[in-house]
């Protein structure tokens, strides 16, 4: 079965991050490969920019973003290259989010955060990346809270975004939040996966076709997220969309194709 990982936190080849279980490029995929998982958006946090945003120069992210994409041919087409971007760049932002997606072929990003360092919701520079990205048709991988889930639903139609978690940070249940914003899709990664129902409850407030599979690899297991929605209730067909099709309908977006979701 084709299972797409829409979350991963890559470890970029040559790197390591001694803080997690996975330390290495190879450590990540041979994980992912012993979950089933047979691709994976890849993103990569930019290291010294999460703790130094100083450091977070357009062209010290466009020498990282080439890197991501090298990691397409590196692990034989399984990492679909995600895009690292950041608002603080402020108008360089845009430029870095065209050149991710001309240059470099990228029509996802990995995790951006609403609040993080140099990450502020709301400030018009972030508004500002959104509608480019938008404009790129590019999908971002967004970890926020329910506020913003309602800000991006509402201010947004137009485009398509994958929250990540089926849990905010104060614990609020976001299947409700994104229920009524057909342009957000909900990515299941997290410790809510372990609830059992929880996955079934997604599917059943949200339709299938919007809810992709991820597995938060730098903070999950992806063999445990993979058994979740194995054992989640769901038939084979609907685990099937939630493995890959609603991934792949989202693509099909990027490339400009028609698209309606039968989201309620
Ligand atoms: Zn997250």
């Amino acid at each position: 079965m084709e299972i797409i990982d829409c979350h991963t936190h890559l470890v970029l080849p040559g790197d390591r991050r001694d803080n997690q279980p996975w330390k290495t490029f190879e450590e990540i995929i041979a994980i992912q490969r012993a979950a089933g998982i047979t691709g994976a958006i890849g993103g990569g946090y930019y290291m010294q920019g999460y703790y130094s945003p100083e450091t977070i120069t357009y062209e010290n992210l466009v020498a990282h973003n080439r890197r991501i994409a090298a990691v397409y041919d590196a692990s034989e087409g399984f990492y679909i290259p995600g895009a690292e971007i950041r608002p603080v760049l402020g108008e360089q932002a845009c430029d870095l989010a065209r050149f991710c997606h001309d240059e470099l072929g990228m029509c996802f990003t990995g995790e951006m955060f609403d609040h993080w360092h140099g990450y502020v919701w709301g400030t018009p520079e972030y508004y500002r990346l959104i509608e480019c990205i938008i404009d790129l048709r590019m999908v971002p991988l967004i970890h926020c809270d329910n506020p913003v889930v309602h800000d991006i639903g509402t201010r947004y139609p137009e485009g398509r975004f994958m929250i990540a978690h089926m849990g905010d940070c104060k614990g609020e249940n976001k299947i409700d939040a994104v229920t009524n914003y057909p342009n957000l899709v909900l990515e299941i990664s997290g410790s809510e996966i372990m609830i059992a129902g929880r996955i079934k409850q997604a599917v059943e407030t949200l339709g299938v076709e919007r809810v992709v599979f991820g597995s938060d690899v730098a903070a999950c297991d992806p063999v445990l997220s993979v058994l979740c929605v194995n054992r989640s209730g769901l038939s084979e067909t609907e685990q099937a969309q939630v493995f890959a099709g609603s991934f792949r309908k989202l693509q099909k977006w990027t490339e400009k194709g028609t698209d309606t979701f039968s989201g309620r």
